[in-house]
């Protein structure tokens, strides 16, 4: 498979992005960065986009994808998340103040609705579009969801924001053929307090991640803090475990 990442930083500037993910041209993960960097012919050809959690910095792009979508005739978006994170989008983001519910509107050229939403019970594989994800909540300030993607044989992890977590290291260990997982790590070593109570990992914490994982597969570090990124990096790379990486924006191949 073939992972582009478009954002993978907790923060952004005028060359860094916030977190999203391509899978083979069809399947996103998060918008924090998505509709910026992609053209509308490729805004046309996601067909599914898992949303880890509501924070900002995490579904920045998803309005303007749906708008996009609702102009073109392309094929509903399936929006899918984790029940508690699906129900939090509704109330919180397409509530009809923030932004519609493209679900309600029939689009311009006729057909079906712009997108079709999907909430997933955690811990229970369910195929969309012939591919299977399996939602498994983490431990973050709000209802979120990491994700397991299975394409073809192939599967990938996605832990989306969190703390120490324990749910998809276990999905993990039991998945065939991971290819990959992307956690993260968001400050330095020596903010371990900010990073317990925002609900991130820090280098320290990522690398007791991986001593929870059994797949030999590399864990990539995404969702650094920018002003600490050389800091995080090096911390990174001082991890006694060859499968510990750092994630950065460029396309995966798998
Ligand atoms: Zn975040
Ligand atoms: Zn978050």
């Amino acid at each position: 498979m073939r992972l582009k990442v478009l954002g993978a930083y907790g923060s952004a500037d005028a060359t860094h992005n916030l977190t999203g993910y391509v899978i083979d041209d069809r399947v996103a993960i998060d918008a924090g960065t998505l509709g910026s960097k992609l053209t509308l012919l490729q805004q046309s050809k996601i067909e599914v986009i898992f949303i880890t959690h509501v924070h900002a910095d995490h579904i920045r792009d998803l309005p303007t994808l749906i708008e996009n979508r609702f102009h073109s005739e392309a094929a509903p978006l399936e929006i899918v998340a984790e029940k508690s994170v699906m129900e939090m989008l509704h109330a919180d983001v397409f509530n009809g103040r923030i932004w519609p519910d493209f679900e309600k509107f029939p689009p311009p050229h006729g057909g079906k609705p712009a997108v079709h939403y999907r909430a997933l019970a955690a811990g229970k594989r369910t195929v969309v579009n012939g591919m299977g994800f399996t939602a498994a909540l983490v431990d973050h300030t709000i209802p979120t969801s990491g994700v397991i993607i299975e394409i073809e044989g192939q599967a990938i992890a996605f832990t989306g924001d969190t703390g120490p977590t324990n749910a998809i290291w276990k999905k993990v260990n039991k998945t065939p053929g991971m290819v990959a997982m992307i956690s993260e790590a968001s400050y330095p070593n020596d903010y371990a307090t900010i990073s317990r109570q925002s609900g991130h990992l820090t280098p320290e914490l990522f690398g007791a991640e991986l001593a929870k994982i059994e797949v030999d597969a590399p864990l990539y570090a995404s969702h650094r803090k920018l002003p600490y990124e050389r800091k995080i990096e090096s911390e990174i790379r001082n991890i006694r475990d060859r499968r510990a990486r750092i994630l950065v924006e460029k396309q995966y191949t798998f």
